[in-house]
């Protein structure tokens, strides 16, 4: 299931679940997470011209929303480590194989060469396993919302329940605050 989430109401926390956004499950852990814009499109034309504009236009697009407590479960936090471990095994083979292909001549060129993959796979499966992408939650274009296209149904449910509690307090505060600022009452009643 997908749901988008106000970024007002992800930086205050009042829109947050009390479950993890993956499992729908109780919370074991908070981590501060910063959730970033996609690139648009049309922004991979850049790469064209070279991978500098691309990243320049990127980052100047970029859209952040910060939390500074995001739930996570206890399968959660399984994912991460095992997604870390694996990742960092994978990732040293790059090094072990320079250090094995160094003195191998054109043989060690192609032994670094093979590496590359385990490394590059290693490296996104780590970088997934983070507590940063383990929500896969994106901001959107014009960071309004932060979207979470995988998110589970019980994060959902828990999620529209957070933002109509959030609306509710809301429109009780600008109910105070027009009563308070109403011409006809306090100045003159006394
Ligand atoms: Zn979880």
């Amino acid at each position: 299931m997908s749901i988008a989430i106000p970024s007002s109401l992800v930086q205050n926390g009042t829109g947050i679940p009390g479950v993890c956004t993956r499992h729908g499950e109780p919370v074991v852990l908070h981590r501060a997470v910063k959730f970033i814009s996609k690139p648009p499109g049309w922004s991979y034309l850049l790469i064209i011209i070279g991978f500098l504009p691309f990243i320049i236009v990127t980052s100047l697009l970029r859209k952040e929303v910060q939390a500074t407590a995001w739930p996570f479960c206890a399968k959660c936090v399984e994912t991460h480590k095992n997604r870390m471990i694996v990742g960092w095994v994978l990732m040293a083979a790059l090094p072990l194989s320079v250090a094995i292909g160094w003195n191998m001549g054109e043989a060690g060129v192609t032994v670094i060469f093979i590496a590359l993959l385990p490394f590059i796979i290693g490296f996104a499966l780590a970088n997934r396993g983070s507590y940063r992408l383990l929500p896969w939650g994106f901001t959107s274009q014009d960071g309004s919302t932060v979207g979470f296209p995988k998110a589970h149904p019980g994060f959902v449910d828990a999620a529209q329940a957070a933002y109509a509690h959030a609306a509710q307090q809301y429109a009780a505060w600008q109910a105070a605050q027009q009563q308070q600022q109403s011409p006809y009452q306090a100045p003159y009643s006394q």
